[in-house]
């Protein structure tokens, strides 16, 4: 019997961490943070691992809600061994050093946690073993030797570049963690891989469970929306504002802007980007002979676009109209989006595009559910919101009717649900108890124990 306990991330988005024990082998999938948390709420709760056995911990892919804490678990448990992809491991080269001054101010005044170095990180990171989609990775536990050796292989998720779900067989059972997955293609990423194995218990996210699949429309129609609503912003002489994630949803709306300028269907015009979207979107071209990816052939490096950072007065976009992907995706504050986003409400040919999921505790998501002519609080100040909003879903996530589809294909004994807002939960379990009656389902909770 193995058992299952979630740390964080299981009736919600964020510190995805899911401890996972195979018969006194311990085993973490994924280890992340909490973005719009801060302190110790921002982390998994590790207290619930005292006196359990931790021996390897495997990270799906390098979103900082799924690899955030890991120099935080390192610091408390130096032994444990991690796997990753490369891919995965390249990015966090980038993206956990981007965090460092960030937390380490964050955490300055919470007990037990200190914050870590960027020498730390570059040791934690020297020591991650890696491991390609489909290569077979057989562990020992380190102080409970299994009877058997476990054998984890990483599937590719389509979500991100280097995004795996993990496969987990011992003994002839089969524990598959979708970690984030999109089945469908997007414009880059070209969809997941399933292992061709029957499962038996699948830990399943669930993101957009809750969302009607009609209102979020194909990635074809959304395109299709996306520029036609852009074509009138630009011919208006507006500038377009679209907050996007550095990691993943950037290099998506990139690349699908430009290949809707190429066909004559979106008005050529400015495209600004920046920072660390562009030096992850130099990862994606390097890796588009490694992965599964649309067109390997297509190079983000040869769209042409201007760097914001080097924009002071904000009348530029007047003067130089385009669209700008700044991050952060859900305009947190002290970011690029949240300084385009307060001088953007208030310009009357400007918009703000939404592209993506929104934390109901984020101002990115009191803008997306506002209206032009409407009032925000932002910061200290009350503005009238002058420009247009519009959303539009790319999602990089399945949307519920694929989950369902994850879940005829693998045909599992049974499926907990994690990664998803109580609503998201309730959908997907009434969905599978109907559709499969013959599945048990799980709605994970913090701090709960499953047996599978
Ligand atoms: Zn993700």
């Amino acid at each position: 019997m193995n058992k299952f306990l979630s740390l964080g991330g299981a009736d919600e988005i964020g510190a995805s961490c899911f401890y996972f024990n195979i018969d006194g082998t311990g085993i973490l999938l994924d280890c992340g943070i909490h973005p719009q948390k801060t302190g110790a709420e921002s982390l998994p709760m590790f207290n619930l691992l005292e006196n359990k056995p931790l021996d390897f911990a495997f990270i799906s892919h390098a979103h900082q809600d799924h690899i955030g804490a890991l120099p935080f678990l390192i610091k408390k448990y130096p032994h444990v061994k991690i796997f990753a992809t490369p891919q995965s491991i390249d990015i966090a080269k980038l993206t956990l050093h981007n965090t460092v001054n960030f937390l380490s101010r964050q955490l300055s005044l919470d007990d037990g946690i200190t914050a870590y170095t960027h020498e730390e990180i570059d040791m934690l990171l020297r020591s991650v073993n890696t491991a390609d989609y489909n290569e077979e990775i057989f562990l020992k536990g380190i102080r409970h030797e299994t009877a058997e050796e476990i054998k984890i292989s990483f599937h590719d998720a389509g979500h991100i570049l280097g995004s795996a779900g993990i496969l987990i067989e011992y003994n002839n059972d089969k524990t598959f963690y979708t970690g984030d997955i999109s089945l469908l293609p997007q414009t880059l990423m070209a969809g997941a891989s399933l292992p061709g194995k029957k499962i038996d218990s699948l830990i399943m996210e669930s993101t957009y469970a809750g969302s009607n699949q009609e209102l979020l429309g194909t990635l074809a129609s959304e395109t299709k929306r996306f520029t036609k609503s852009a074509n009138k912003i630009l011919s208006e002489g507006g500038s377009i504002l679209i907050p996007v994630f550095a990691l993943g949803k950037m290099q998506e709306v990139l690349a699908n802007i430009f290949i809707q300028m190429e066909n004559g269907k979106l008005t050529e015009t400015n495209i600004y980007t920046a920072g660390l979207g562009r030096s992850i979107s130099h990862i994606y071209d390097l890796n588009r002979y490694i992965v599964k990816y649309s067109d390997k052939e297509f190079e983000l490096k040869n769209i042409p676009q201007q760097n914001y950072f080097e924009i002071n007065d904000l009348n530029h976009f007047k003067r130089h109209p385009g669209i700008v992907l700044a991050s952060s995706g859900m305009i947190l504050k002290d970011t690029s989006s949240y300084r385009f986003a307060e001088y953007w409400l208030k310009q009357e040919k400007f918009a703000v595009f939404i592209v993506g999921y929104m934390d109901p505790d984020t101002m990115g998501y009191k803008i997306a559910n506002a209206g032009t002519g409407s009032k925000i609080t932002f910061g200290d100040e009350e503005i009238i919101i002058r420009c247009g909003i519009e959303r539009f879903y790319f999602p990089t996530h399945s949307k519920r009717n694929e989950l369902v589809t994850i879940v005829k294909k693998l045909n599992p004994k049974r499926v907990v649900i994690v990664h998803g807002e109580p609503a998201a939960h309730d959908w997907m379990g009434n969905r599978i108890l109907t559709e499969f009656p013959h599945m048990q389902v799980f709605s994970a909770e913090k701090g709960k124990e499953i047996l599978l």
